[in-house]
C-alpha cells in the first residue's frame, strides 16, 4: 500500500456493450498494470443514474463549461450560459441510460484516477487523441450529439477525484445492491 493508492470507479456506457467492445477495453484497463477490484454489470433506473450526474451548480457549470470553450476554440460564440448547457446535458442522460445496462467497475492502483482519464481520453471522442479508449471507440462530437438530442457517446465514465470515486462507489455498490 503507498499514498499514491487510489480506487476509481468506471462505467462502460451502453454505447460501449451495444457496440461490443467491453472486453477490449477491459485489455486495455488491465494492460496499465492497474487492478479490476470490482466489477457487475448493473440495469440503470432513473434514481440512480441521476444520483451519479448530480444535479450540482457546480459540476452542472463545469460541463457547461467545457461545451463554451471547446465552440470558442473554434471560432463560435454560445449564447446560452454555461449551467443551462450543463442541465440539458444531465437531463439527457438521464433519459439516454435510463433502462440500458453499464458494467460498472472499480479499477485500484497507484494513480488510479488520473492514469484511467489518460487512457479514456477528451469528453468528445472527436477531438480526443487516437490510442485513448474515446479516441478510437467512437467519432461522436458535441454537434452530433446536439443534432441528435443525445449525449456524447464516448464509450467510458471515470470518476474525476477521490471524493467523486467514493461518492459513485456509494452509489453503484452499496446503496442499491
Ligand atoms: P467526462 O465524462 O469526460 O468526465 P463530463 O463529466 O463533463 O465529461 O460529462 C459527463 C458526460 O456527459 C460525458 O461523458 C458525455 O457523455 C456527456 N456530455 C458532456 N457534455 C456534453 C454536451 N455538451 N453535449 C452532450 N453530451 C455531453
Ligand atoms: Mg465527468
Amino acid at each position: 500500500m503507498n499514498s499514491f493508492m487510489e480506487e476509481c470507479l468506471i462505467l462502460l456506457k451502453p454505447d460501449c456493450i451495444e457496440k461490443s467492445c467491453i472486453g477490449e477495453i477491459i485489455s486495455r484497463i488491465e494492460r496499465t498494470g492497474l487492478t479490476i477490484a470490482k466489477m457487475r454489470m448493473v440495469h440503470v433506473s432513473p434514481d440512480l443514474i441521476s444520483e451519479h450526474y448530480p444535479d450540482d451548480p457546480s459540476w452542472l457549470k463545469t460541463v457547461g463549461l467545457k461545451k463554451i470553450q471547446k465552440f470558442q476554440a473554434k471560432g463560435r460564440v454560445l449564447k446560452e450560459d454555461s449551467l443551462s448547457i450543463g442541465k440539458k446535458v444531465r437531463a439527457s442522460l438521464i433519459h439516454y441510460f435510463s433502462g440500458k445496462q453499464v458494467i460498472v467497475i472499480v479499477v485500484k492502483g497507484t494513480n488510479a484516477i488520473a492514469c484511467m482519464r489518460k487512457i479514456a481520453g477528451n469528453t468528445e471522442p472527436f477531438t480526443a487523441e487516437p490510442g485513448t479508449i474515446r479516441g478510437d471507440y467512437s467519432t461522436d462530437s458535441y454537434e452530433v450529439a446536439d443534432s441528435l438530442d443525445r449525449p456524447i457517446q464516448n464509450a467510458i465514465h471515470v470518476s474525476d477525484s477521490p471524493e467523486s470515486s467514493q461518492r459513485e462507489m456509494e452509489i453503484w455498490f452499496s446503496k442499491h445492491s
